[in-house]
């Protein structure tokens, strides 16, 4: 039993407490000490951690049903399709969706934009969407994830790959948008919340000035599921990609959601078994959905698992986690920022669970092994987001990020621990 769906519902919440301490119980790890200190996980942008509703869950499925999946007559494998037909069901629940909506399995968010990149650019089987003369925008905040497998559609398909540059400050403008958006754009990809920064751009204006256009549009959700309410149905959004391990579910699974029409439009990416409706030696013809985007052994414990996380969310409400983890990355912020020589990213945003830093002077490696042996555990470096960072002024940085699990005592040690660091290395 989810001990957090025992918890107050989402209405009244702000005004309840926010029950930190029996969300904390839920977290095995989060008791640890790590360097003899205890541990205060605020790495959670890369990964969040597992509570043990999400353990008890896989470990049910693994002792009681595992078996593959689709292809067998007996009892096990049907009891595992319908597991692993339910945990669709609960995520797509979780993310909104609709009836012209469908969800298909990946190994996570960059799978799945993978999956959408190449799809839309491979031709094979399903006619190419993207050709010469076509326009494919993305935005300077990227994610490589959002990033490098545009540039090879761009360059496999003759399309041109034209780039909404972030500012000094690393925001988008809907103005610069507008101005790129044409009869030419079919592709319209961005992120939810910039992982390297915590900025969250405006992106349901975006996705339906990119949608008006004609475009077909890309969500990269995986810094948004586990605490912002997203609702497909309403946005203008074709395809939108998140990862399992970043909403306390476990690693190596995710989800590519979107419009059936657009998940028509898209070549496999994996070619192989549970994908096909019947092969020859010459030729083959693909399944229909969700099958032929779900080509070889699925993770199905991570799909149940995954499931589980959700409602592990849903049981204490987006809104409330959303709210608390705002709050701390405010607290942080301005403690961050009122350290000498600190420049917070975005030191104005309430809207993120990230927060990013430089130090004047001082290597941000340096910064993370000093606060990781006050327990602290933080991210530092590009993030995966490299032409962001250039944009910045090209420093790595020291990144912060919050969960629902996380204390406001947590945010102080940060600040703490930080200004005693810069003590000792500036
Ligand atoms: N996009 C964003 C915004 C991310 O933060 C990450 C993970 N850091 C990814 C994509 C890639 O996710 P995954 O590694 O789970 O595929």
């Amino acid at each position: 039993m989810n001990q957090a769906s025992i918890l107050p519902e989402r209405h009244g919440a702000e005004a309840a407490p926010y029950p930190v301490e029996p969300i904390r119980a839920q977290f095995p790890i989060l008791g640890q000490k790590v360097r003899g200190r205890p541990l205060a996980y605020l790495d959670n942008a890369a990964t969040t951690q597992v509570p043990t509703a999400v353990m008890d869950a896989v470990r049910e499925y693994q002792s009681t049903i595992r078996a593959n999946i689709h292809r067998g007559v007996h009892t096990l494998s049907q009891e595992s399709t319908e597991a692993f037909e339910r945990a669709r069901g609960a995520l797509a629940r979780f993310i909104g969706l609709g009836e012209e909506h469908g969800l298909v399995f990946t190994s996570g968010t960059t799978e799945a934009l993978n999956t959408v990149a190449h799809g839309l650019s491979a031709g094979d089987g399903v006619p190419a969407s993207l050709g010469p003369g076509d326009e494919i925008v993305v935005t300077g905040l990227e994610h490589h994830a959002n990033l490098i497998p545009w540039q090879r559609a761009a360059r496999r398909s003759g399309a041109t790959l034209r780039v909404l540059a972030a500012d000094a400050e690393g925001r988008v403008h809907l103005d610069e948008l507008a101005a790129l958006l044409g009869p030419r754009t079919r592709v319209f990809a961005m992120t939810a919340c910039a992982n390297a920064t915590g900025y969250r751009p405006p992106y349901e204006t975006m996705l339906r000035m990119a949608s008006e256009a004609g475009a077909l549009t890309v969500l990269d959700a995986a810094q948004a599921v586990s605490h912002e309410t997203m609702d497909l149905a309403s946005l203008d959004c074709d395809f939108m990609a998140f990862s399992s391990h970043k909403m306390y579910g476990p690693m190596g699974i995710g989800a590519l959601a979107g419009r059936l029409a657009a998940l028509e439009r898209l070549s496999p990416l994996r070619l192989g078994g549970d994908m096909v409706d019947w092969v020859t030696l010459e030729d083959a013809a693909y399944a229909p959905l969700p099958s032929r985007l779900e080509g070889g052994t699925q993770n199905v414990e991570g799909a149940v698992g995954m499931a589980e996380a959700a409602r592990f969310i849903e049981g204490i409400g987006r809104p409330r986690i959303d709210a608390h983890v705002r709050r701390l990355r405010a607290r942080a912020a301005s403690g961050l920022a009122r350290i000498d020589g600190v420049r917070v990213l975005n030191p104005d945003s309430t809207d993120s669970a990230i927060v990013a830093f430089l130090a004047r002077g001082v290597h941000p490696h340096d910064i993370g092994t000093l606060l990781d042996e006050r327990g602290i555990a933080v991210r530092t470096g590009h993030h995966c987001a490299m032409p962001l960072i250039e944009r910045l002024g090209g420093e790595p940085t020291t990144r912060a990020s919050f969960a629902a699990y996380n204390t406001e005592e947590e945010a102080d040690r940060l600040v703490e621990a930080v200004a005693a660091a810069l003590k000792v290395l500036a």
